[in-house]
């Protein structure tokens, strides 16, 4: 479905969910319809355009218009998780299409490419994708259909250049396309620096409660791609179920505020536990010293993020019972929740991972910023 481009800014719409009206109720708040089937005209025709919900249903079509108008995108189609909804992108690009994805990124997306891409026929290259010339020389142009970014990129937060990955994918003849998960539409507009796809396990930010699983693409125009993406979602099935969908437009009500307070806080953790003793390091753009930092600056505006990620001093150990000390942060993984998340990140990679084992990933939340670094400073100091 496609969406206008928007009279006010797209926060204000996402948190108005777009501002539409129940026309038989008068509602400010959009019905849920749940039904799977629809009633066909007696001359044999379904004119209301709804026939089942497989490949589609209104209270999803809403969702994807708000996310639609939150990426600044022609239109969006929404997913029963994030792995589906970039899934279905990668399997749209047919047998014999080379992807170029980056080193560093989610892990069990990075373990897809690596393991199952290859039985579809597709053929994957990982880059470190921090270095543009390495985008270059790994694009096969005529065969490479796809860059993929995710920036910042779990859970090093590497920062990678979207408008620049943009220029040499178009160059190929190929497509860019970026998981704007830990970044949200609030921070960073990938289609806006010319990427032609944004993706997003909404499952995080987006939602924002840890209540919903769920995936979005949005499209910066409603193309080929986007129609073949979509005919694979209804024969795979992949569409999101339409409680959840109306449980993410709630959430998308406050996407903004969550993102802002989250970075805000995540930013002022940082900058205390660069000083603390028992870090040895920690990993944020929105640090001066972090390597993407100026960059950071050039593509993200409002705020770095609510992700950050630290290196314990004493090594291993000493990241896991910090961990294990914690009161106030909970011991979880995931990310992109109003409440805020400690994980011992390669304990969850697995082998190959390029996560140190003395990483420590926070997802940092909208509680007070004083009793997130009280009960950090606690079970680091052990
Ligand atoms: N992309 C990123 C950056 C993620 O962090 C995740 C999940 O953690 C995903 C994609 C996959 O999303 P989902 O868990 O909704 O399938």
């Amino acid at each position: 479905m496609t969406t206008e481009r928007p009279a006010w800014r797209a926060a204000t719409r996402a948190t108005q969910a777009l501002g539409k009206i129940d026309e038989a109720t008068r509602a400010i708040v959009p019905p849920l319809h749940v039904t799977t089937t629809f009633i066909r005209d007696p001359d044999n025709l379904y004119r209301s355009g709804n026939i089942y919900g497989r490949p589609d249903n209104e209270t999803v079509r809403e969702g994807e218009a708000v996310v639609a108008a939150l990426e600044e995108g022609a239109a969006a189609l929404l997913f029963g998780s994030g792995m589906s909804a970039a899934i279905a992108l990668f399997l749209a690009l047919g047998p014999g299409a080379h992807i170029v994805a980056p080193k560093v990124m989610y892990w069990s997306l990075r373990n897809w490419l690596v393991n199952e891409a290859p039985g579809f026929g597709l053929a994957v290259d990982l880059v470190a994708a921090e270095d543009l010339s390495a985008i270059a020389a790994a694009i096969q142009p005529g065969r490479t259909k796809l860059v993929w970014l995710e920036t910042p990129s779990n859970p090093l937060w590497s920062i990678y250049d979207i408008a620049g990955a943009a220029e040499l994918a178009h160059r190929a003849g190929a497509k860019l396309a970026v998981d704007s998960t830990c970044a949200s539409p609030i921070l960073t507009r990938p289609l806006a620096l010319g990427a032609d796809v944004a993706m997003h396990s909404a499952t995080k930010y987006l939602n924002g409660h840890s209540d919903v699983l769920a995936g979005a693409l949005a499209f910066a125009i409603d193309d080929a791609l986007m129609a073949r993406v979509k005919q694979i979602r209804g024969a795979h099935g992949l569409i999101l179920g339409p409680f959840e969908a109306f449980l993410l437009i709630r959430g998308m009500r406050t996407v903004h505020l969550r993102v802002r307070a989250a970075s805000q806080n995540a930013a002022e953790l940082a900058k205390r536990l660069s000083s603390h003793p028992r870090v040895a390091q920690v990993l944020y753009p929105g640090l001066p010293t972090h390597p993407g930092h100026a960059l950071a600056r050039r593509q993200m505006s409002g705020g770095f993020g609510g992700m950050l990620s630290i290196r314990a001093a004493g090594g291993e150990k000493a990241a896991i019972e910090a961990a294990a000390c914690v009161a106030l942060w909970r011991r979880a993984t995931s990310l992109g929740g109003v409440e805020s998340l400690i994980e011992h990140r390669a304990s969850i990679e697995g082998p190959g991972s390029p996560c140190p084992p003395d990483l420590l990933r926070l997802s940092v939340g909208v509680e007070d910023v004083e009793d997130l670094w009280s009960d950090l400073d606690q079970a680091l100091r052990g």
